[in-house]
């Protein structure tokens, strides 16, 4: 008996590491999220894929892997609110949709999701694309490097409305394909509102996206238009509660805006058109502003190239280009929750911490803008240990050269990316192992 005990303790022991991997970042600044400032040099020590302590300076840690990231400050990795992985919009997009496969998109996000961890981004909510759930998963399973994703998949619109998948198809297409319904994430009425949310959570889905007005890059005429009724928004916050989704509201136009608060959704997409009276309602009732100044300022400036949209599209492009940066700095001047998302897919992904200059140049201060691509938005996605450089938290650490508080546009400059203990990306000059 006694022998088969000591043979079942070494077949344990073998069947484990001697020890659990131990890193030590030795960080020149850290970006504390909670407080929104730097705290100094920190060694932040990381056992397989969590932060196990955070200590002042520089302090040996026996048995550790030691990554020197002095002169550099480390931030927790960001998270952007608002991407779409199976897309990148170009002059031939629309057109896209007709020559490609799916598989074809996908390969070519491969490549996306690479940029998107390699600018910092070690957490993204993708709000509308059906491939983006098989990518997750594939990030989630080593096949591809990539950040943590949390797909909204097939976004859900209503008839004619902005994610309409049939829209702008000519008579004898349309006829082919037949009125898409909740399958294909278009409602009309509460009954079908819940089931196009069941049919997301068939699919895979983590949360639930809506196009609650009309949008800028598709075949309908209005970018504000309001396209669901209070009712059918309800049902779907209600029936995506069941699941343990939350609901993000694509919407530009103001009673669109308005209606989705009224329904319960977690947060405004765009916001674009948003009066102050409705900035007070999201003040009140707490519902998050996610500005997505990027694609704004991307659709604005790609407007003005003759033939780049379609004629439908350009006069749209312009309008909320225009308005978008506006909304936001009055926003913040109200203080309206606001967290981080860029629309990459719209515009180019890899290029998401543009962002965080556009809010300053909005009027945030850099440490609040920081703040909303991490505390923040971990508190919209409900997430409660990513966002932040703290003992118990994921090993999400981004590190930049330099004082980005003081230089926000350092954001675009990253030298490190670790997701989940896990080494991403490492600039070879001026880091050493
Ligand atoms: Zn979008």
């Amino acid at each position: 008996m006694r022998l088969r005990l000591s043979l079942i303790a070494a077949s344990i022991a073998l069947a484990l590491p001697a020890h659990a991997a131990t890193t030590a970042l030795h960080c020149g600044d850290v970006f504390d999220a909670a407080k929104g400032s730097l705290i100094g040099a920190q060694t932040i020590v990381i056992d397989n894929e969590r932060i196990t302590s955070v200590q002042p300076g520089k302090v040996a840690v026996t048995g550790a892997t030691v990554i020197d990231l002095s002169g550099h400050t480390c931030s927790p990795g960001w998270i952007d609110l608002h991407v779409h992985m199976g897309q990148q919009s170009n002059p031939q997009s629309f057109s896209e949709g007709f020559r490609l496969d799916e598989v074809d998109f996908a390969l070519r996000a491969t490549a996306f999701t690479r940029r998107t961890i390699d600018a910092g981004f070690t957490t993204v909510r993708d709000l509308g694309g059906t491939i983006t759930p098989n990518l997750r998963d594939a990030i989630n399973a080593g096949t591809i490097p990539g950040p943590r994703i949390f797909a909204a998949g097939k976004s859900i619109a209503t008839t004619g409305g902005h994610a309409d998948p049939t829209n702008g198809l000519n008579n004898r297409f349309a006829a082919l394909v037949g009125p898409p319904g909740p399958t294909e994430g278009v409602i009309n009425g509460v009954d079908e509102a819940r089931q196009a949310v069941r049919q997301r959570y068939k699919e895979g889905s983590d949360t639930i996206k809506i196009t609650a007005t009309g949008g800028v890059l598709s075949y309908a005429r209005s970018p504000d238009a309001p396209q669901f009724t209070v009712e059918e928004i309800r049902a779907i916050v209600e029936t995506a509660k069941d699941y343990g989704f939350t609901v993000a509201a694509h919407a530009h136009g103001d009673e669109g805006i308005r209606r989705a608060i009224e329904g319960g959704v977690t947060s405004i997409e765009h916001g674009t058109f948003m009066s102050e009276a409705t900035m007070r309602l999201m003040k009140e009732s707490g519902t998050w502003y996610v500005p997505t100044l990027s694609a704004g300022r991307f659709v604005a400036e790609k407007a003005l190239i003759d033939g780049y949209f379609p004629a439908i599209v350009r006069p749209k492009a312009i309008a909320v280009g225009a308005q978008g940066m506006d909304t936001f700095a009055r926003a913040y001047r109200m203080g309206v929750p606001i967290a981080f998302g860029t629309d990459a897919g719209v515009s180019p992904h890899g290029d998401n911490a543009r962002e965080f200059e556009f809010m300053v140049e909005g009027g945030m201060p850099a440490n609040v803008a920081l703040q909303t691509a991490t505390v923040n938005a971990a508190k919209v996605l409900g997430v409660a240990d990513i966002g932040q450089i703290a003992a118990g938290f994921r090993a999400d650490v981004v590190a930049v050269p330099g004082n980005p508080i003081e230089d926000i546009s350092l954001t675009r400059n990253v030298a490190f990316v670790m997701k989940d203990g896990v080494v991403v990306m490492q600039q070879k000059a001026g880091v050493a192992l």
